[in-house]
């Protein structure tokens, strides 16, 4: 009898509290932990530490202190000031960025929530910033999934670090092919004239910061910083959980 309550009780919580690791599928105590990882799994979530790239944050091995830049980014004319993000692209965090993308998996939501606010919290002076703008999907494609998880991410940014959201004023006007299946030229091309701003007048003057899931060669979010620009904003800066 007790049994049947103990494994009644577990089912019951197993309905709010994934049981098992969202990665490994280690089995997880949710009695011990509210995480959707294993111990295991969420050691390996770690900040994304120096050196790296001070515009891109491409990281590097080695014991470089100095703020420098890559040679990469000594080529490229980008049009935000940096990119802030908050690990790298490893296993588990691409395991995880695609369960909440794609799968959304919300219950993983709140580690990448922790490694982008952690991140904004020690390299960006927050008051500075005027505006949080997330990355903004295709009408259909996000009808498709139901959800744009650069906004679900850029709204518990702010809830977490304060500000204000500004969605719905930069807008994508087609559907682009998925960036992670093109070249770095291909990339640009692809989202080249994809987004437009529909009221220039609120992002003029305002240090913009623009939030999405994964920064890999910049050109979505360079593209939406060079629209930005164009509307008149002061700055723009990039935020995201992962570094490809
Ligand atoms: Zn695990
Ligand atoms: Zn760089």
């Amino acid at each position: 009898m007790w049994e049947t309550t103990k494994s009644w009780t577990r089912v019951v919580r197993g309905l709010f509290y994934p049981a098992e690791c969202a990665v490994c599928a280690a089995a997880l105590d949710p009695a011990a932990t509210a995480s959707a990882l294993c111990e295991a799994c969420g050691a390996e979530l770690r900040p994304l530490r120096r050196p790296f790239c001070g515009r891109c944050n491409l990281p590097f091995e080695g014991d470089i202190t100095a703020d420098f830049r890559c040679a990469h980014c000594a080529e490229l004319a980008f049009h935000f000031e940096r990119a802030v993000c908050g690990c790298r692209l490893s296993g588990v965090a691409r395991e995880c960025i695609h369960a909440f993308k794609y799968r959304r998996a919300l219950w993983l939501g709140a580690e990448l929530v922790a490694l982008l606010s952690a991140a904004a919290r020690e390299r960006v002076r927050w008051a500075e910033v005027d505006v949080v703008v997330p990355v903004p999907l295709f009408g259909a494609r996000q009808r498709e999934r139901e959800f744009n998880q650069a906004d679900w991410l850029a709204r518990r940014l702010v809830r977490a670090l304060g500000g204000r959201v500004c969605a719905g004023n930069l807008i994508r006007l087609r559907d682009t092919a998925q960036q992670a299946l093109l070249s770095p030229s291909e990339r640009r091309e692809n989202v080249r004239d994809a987004f437009a701003v529909r009221r220039p007048a609120v992002f003029t003057g305002r240090r913009v910061a623009v939030v999405d899931d994964v920064f890999t060669t910049g050109a979505t979010t360079d593209e939406c910083a060079r629209v930005l620009r164009t509307a008149g904003a002061r700055s723009v800066l990039v935020l995201t959980v992962a570094r490809g």
